[in-house]
């Protein structure tokens, strides 16, 4: 730990809780480059004692009535809405992203709050009247005890607010393990919580890295793991969890095509490009990474792009700047290396954001949008995820071959096709092998009561995020068959398999 500098611990029976850390992380203002804290890295015995806590408050929880729950759910929706301000701040001076985009995150990890306050008729099971001589059947569905929840650092509140508010509506307890990056907005959403009411223990956080990460996959007490991050490490995550018997859903990274079809309204294709390209840096797992410009789009729509990027203003995002800096130097080091690499590689540089002057310190982890034109599969800056502010135009020459190229993706997070064709639209809908698609929408995020989730490397599990299949994940299934005794239905002994007359 280094003196004089604050530092960032776990959130453990209802309120902080320091831990004893032998182990800490920085965590830097990028728009400044200096470290401003040090996050505690809980070790293995540090998770267990969470744990243990998380065990008999959830026990307790999950006997509470549905009413109380569904109580605390609108008091955390109340305290969420008066905190969302500082929530921003917190991960605007963390992560980077400016003030706007980061208040825009919180507003949607609300939204899922505010799904969750429907818990009484998402639980609700169904009931069927005398199935057979004087017998009933009925389902429930209850919960799985202590959940766990792993975050990446590009949405340090959204995606913890995509899984907690569901998991604790249905009745368990959460142990969230927030990116070591940006950690500070899970103890503000622990802060929400003890506002709305919930008892000590049902919302936890351990702050840590790996050591972290694996001791919740291996500890029994964790029936499930809800993981958002990277694809090594999410297939890690669903293989290890999965080992050790635990219900895994992770979400991986992506790279999210657009195609833009000749009769596209190609302003708005153009906007579209630049916002979902640039927004957040590059750093959201539905930015798009590829401008796909069927023949003859690109001459017309490349320029348009690129006469766009030159209005952005980079900077410090408390300056309302259109973009801020990347997460950490040395992410910042490995997005600008892949601009030298594409340059080196053969594609047209048409704008280099190597050269940004940002409205901000020196020291911050600038670099600015860059576009390449001319990008073919095979070169790095296609093949792999870059998450930072490079956008790529690959040119093809037909729907066709439009389609082929997003379908040979290995990832299939989200897209979005550009045109004026309601034919064309619908059938990339139905062609394309990707779970969310856009139609003139460059970043189609679900709804709350819809379900988020990618395809192929962009998903290990089944079960999608929020939504009905969140409640599906966060609950196990339970039907009763039940007979009440009545005289005139009793059968008398009968070895035979049971049939319904
Ligand atoms: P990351 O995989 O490095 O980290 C995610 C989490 O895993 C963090 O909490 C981190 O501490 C932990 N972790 C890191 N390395 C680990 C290891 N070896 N073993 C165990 N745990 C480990 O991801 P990131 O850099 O924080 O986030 C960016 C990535 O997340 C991008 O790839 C992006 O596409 C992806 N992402 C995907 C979605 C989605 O919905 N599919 C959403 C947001 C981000």
């Amino acid at each position: 730990m280094t003196a004089g500098l604050p530092t960032v611990g776990h959130w453990r029976n209802g309120g902080p809780w320091p831990g004893g850390a032998d182990r800490y992380g920085d965590v830097h203002d990028p728009a400044t480059g200096r470290v401003a804290a040090q996050v505690a890295f809980a070790s293995g015995e540090e998770v267990s004692a969470v744990l243990a806590d998380a065990v008999e408050a959830g026990r307790e929880w999950a006997a509470t009535s549905l009413a109380r729950r569904t109580a605390v759910l609108f008091g955390f929706r109340e305290a969420l809405v008066r905190r969302r301000k500082d929530i921003a701040a917190v991960i605007t001076s963390e992560h980077g992203k400016v003030l706007d985009d980061a208040l825009g995150e919180v507003q949607r990890g609300l939204e899922v709050a505010e799904f969750a306050c429907g818990a009484p008729h998402l639980l609700k099971g169904s009931f069927s009247d005398g199935v057979s001589g004087g017998v009933d059947v009925y389902s429930m569905r209850q919960p799985l005890g202590v959940v766990a929840v792993i975050s990446p650092f590009n949405f340090p509140a959204m995606v913890p607010l995509w899984f907690v508010p569901i998991a604790v509506a249905c009745g368990n307890a959460v142990v969230l393990k927030p990116s070591e990056k940006d950690p500070s907005a899970s103890l503000l959403i622990g802060e929400c919580w003890a506002e709305a009411g919930l008892p000590a223990g049902v919302f936890n956080v351990v702050q840590g890295d790996r050591v972290a990460v694996d001791a919740l996959l291996e500890h029994p007490a964790v029936s499930a793991v809800s993981f958002v991050g990277s694809t090594p490490v999410a297939r890690h995550v669903y293989e290890s969890g999965t080992r050790h018997g635990k219900r895994v859903q992770a979400l991986g990274g992506a790279k999210n095509h657009m195609v833009v079809l000749p009769d596209a309204d190609l302003e708005s294709a153009a906007d579209a490009a630049v916002s979902a390209g640039f927004g957040s840096a590059g750093e959201r797992c539905m930015a798009i990474s590829v401008v796909v410009a069927v023949d003859p789009v690109a001459d017309s729509l490349v320029p348009s792009i690129a006469a766009r990027i030159e209005g952005l203003r980079t900077g410090d995002g408390r300056r309302a700047c259109d973009m801020g800096p990347l997460v950490t130097g040395a992410h910042r080091d490995k997005v600008r290396a892949y601009v030298d690499v594409g340059v080196a590689e053969g594609a047209d540089l048409v704008t280099d954001g190597r050269s940004v002057v940002p409205d901000g310190e020196d020291d911050g982890f600038w670099l600015g949008p860059t576009l390449f034109d001319r990008v073919r599969p095979g070169m790095s800056i296609y093949d792999e995820e870059i998450f930072g502010p490079v956008l790529s135009v690959v040119r093809v020459a037909s729907y066709d071959d439009a389609l082929a190229l997003v379908n040979a993706n290995p990832y299939g997070n989200g897209t979005a096709i550009f045109t004026g064709d309601g034919g064309a639209a619908r059938r990339f809908q139905r062609e394309v092998e990707v779970g969310m698609v856009g139609v003139n929408v460059p970043i189609p995020v679900p709804m709350a009561y819809y379900s988020f989730g990618g395809w192929k490397s962009s998903l290990f599990g089944d079960t999608h995020a929020h939504g009905v299949e969140g409640i599906h994940f966060f609950t196990r299934g339970k039907v009763v068959t039940a007979r009440w005794p009545d005289p005139s239905t009793r059968h008398g002994v009968d070895l035979g398999f049971p049939q319904h007359d």
